[in-house]
């Protein structure tokens, strides 16, 4: 474990004790994440490549002598009481990501006894980086560990997707939660969401770093535009499997299959779909070669893929990617997430990080007078809980 981490929970665990008057007795630890590549791929059952990154929301527990629980959030800066069985309404955004956990977690198992525990977090909020996956994990990895039940990963994976679906009203795929609790340090994961299934492997970067750039802005639209295309596919998929009996899958679609589609935009959908698992692929096999002049390139198609035939993407990450595009140092970027904000992702020199930030964040600023923030950082484990 990481001094930074191990500092972390060290400091977690006596803001627990300040707060709650007890020691802790389980920390729980889940890491946000980045996507190198396949960008809304993973609810269609496609491919992605994700780490997780040192940024996390760590939970430190203790159980109680009665049967309330009681949540307190640092980031929030305010507590809540649930006790199993009655009735409660989440009155903050935060609020609802633990309400979900505790209640999906009771379908199958039980909680037998009231608890403290304490959330903090230093996943930038709302940035596509996934602080929602790092809480959920955090909270039903503690909730796995606390009360002994036996579900495996993927069962607790599949779960946290449920409080996104039902607490929050989100359809969204795997990739998130999947990263946050089965990454490996310093490795990338090829993830393959139709046979949930990933391996491993080192994609050397030499003198190269992965850096993420914040926009700082979330829209609000992003949550029904989200839905849109996952609807939008379903339909342009549905289409295709009507006119070629061969297509069972979003896999089995090849680009002659897009063709099929009869709605213009609904066709360049379903191309994002093909192309980006196909770039998925290839980034892969370039990351074999060492050609990491290729991985820039795929990830700049995947960029204008997204801005163009998905329209997920917004000014600010546009200008974000043309601008590093004139950066020299820059070998490709492209938006990472959901879209509509967030963060872009890119392949710099590693010993040009300093310059790129004073390169970007002032012309950044001056274009959208917002300060934007630049992140170098590491690949780490999956979520961990301790007993301590
Ligand atoms: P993203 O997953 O891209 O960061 P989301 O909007 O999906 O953005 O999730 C952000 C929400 O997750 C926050 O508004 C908050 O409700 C919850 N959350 C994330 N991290 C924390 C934290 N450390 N403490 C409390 N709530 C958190
Ligand atoms: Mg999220």
């Amino acid at each position: 474990m990481s001094n930074e981490l191990a500092s972390f929970k060290k400091d977690i665990s006596q803001k627990f004790t300040a707060v709650f008057k007890q020691n802790a007795t389980f920390i729980s630890v889940a890491p946000g994440r980045i996507n190198v590549i396949g960008e809304h791929t993973d609810y269609n059952l496609g491919l992605s490549m994700p780490a997780a990154i040192n940024r996390w929301v760590i939970i430190a527990f203790a159980f109680r002598e009665d049967n309330l629980i009681k949540i307190s959030s640092e980031s929030f800066n305010n507590q809540m009481e649930y006790t199993p069985g009655k009735p409660f309404t989440p009155t903050e955004s935060w609020m609802k990501y633990i309400f979900g956990a505790l209640e999906i977690f009771q379908r199958t198992d039980k909680i037998t006894k009231g608890f403290n525990a304490y959330i903090w977090g230093n996943v930038p909020l709302g940035s596509g980086v996934s602080s929602s996956a790092a809480i959920e994990v955090a909270m039903m990895g503690l909730l796995r560990k606390a009360f002994s039940a036996s579900f495996d990963d993927v069962t607790l994976v599949k779960n946290c997707q449920k409080i996104e679906h039902e607490f929050l009203g989100v359809k969204s795929g795997l990739l998130d939660q999947y990263a946050s609790q089965l990454s490996k340090a310093g490795k990338l994961m090829a993830l393959d969401f139709q046979s949930m299934t990933h391996r491993y492997f080192d994609a050397e970067i030499g003198e190269y770093a992965w850096v993420l750039v914040n926009t700082k802005v979330k829209r609000e639209l992003a949550g029904s535009k989200f839905s849109e295309r996952v609807d939008e596919t379903q339909i342009a998929f549905k289409e295709i499997a009507s006119k070629n009996s061969a297509v069972k899958h979003f896999r089995d679609i090849t680009l002659k299959d897009v063709e099929l589609v009869s709605d213009s935009v609904l066709k360049n959908r379903i191309k994002h779909f093909v192309l980006e698992d196909q770039r998925v692929f290839d980034t892969a096999d370039a990351f074999k070669n060492n050609d990491l002049k290729k991985v820039g390139e795929l990830l700049l198609e995947s960029h204008y893929s997204l801005k163009n035939d998905y329209e997920v993407s917004c000014p600010e990450l546009d200008f974000l990617v043309e601008k590093s595009k004139t950066f020299d140092g820059f070998l490709g970027g492209r938006m990472m997430g959901g879209g509509f904000g967030g963060c872009t992702i890119n392949l710099i020199k590693k010993a040009k990080i300093e310059e790129f930030k004073t390169f970007i964040l002032p012309a950044y600023k001056s274009q959208f007078n917002i300060d934007g923030e630049v992140y170098a950082f590491d690949m780490v484990d999956g979520a961990n809980v301790e007993k301590v």
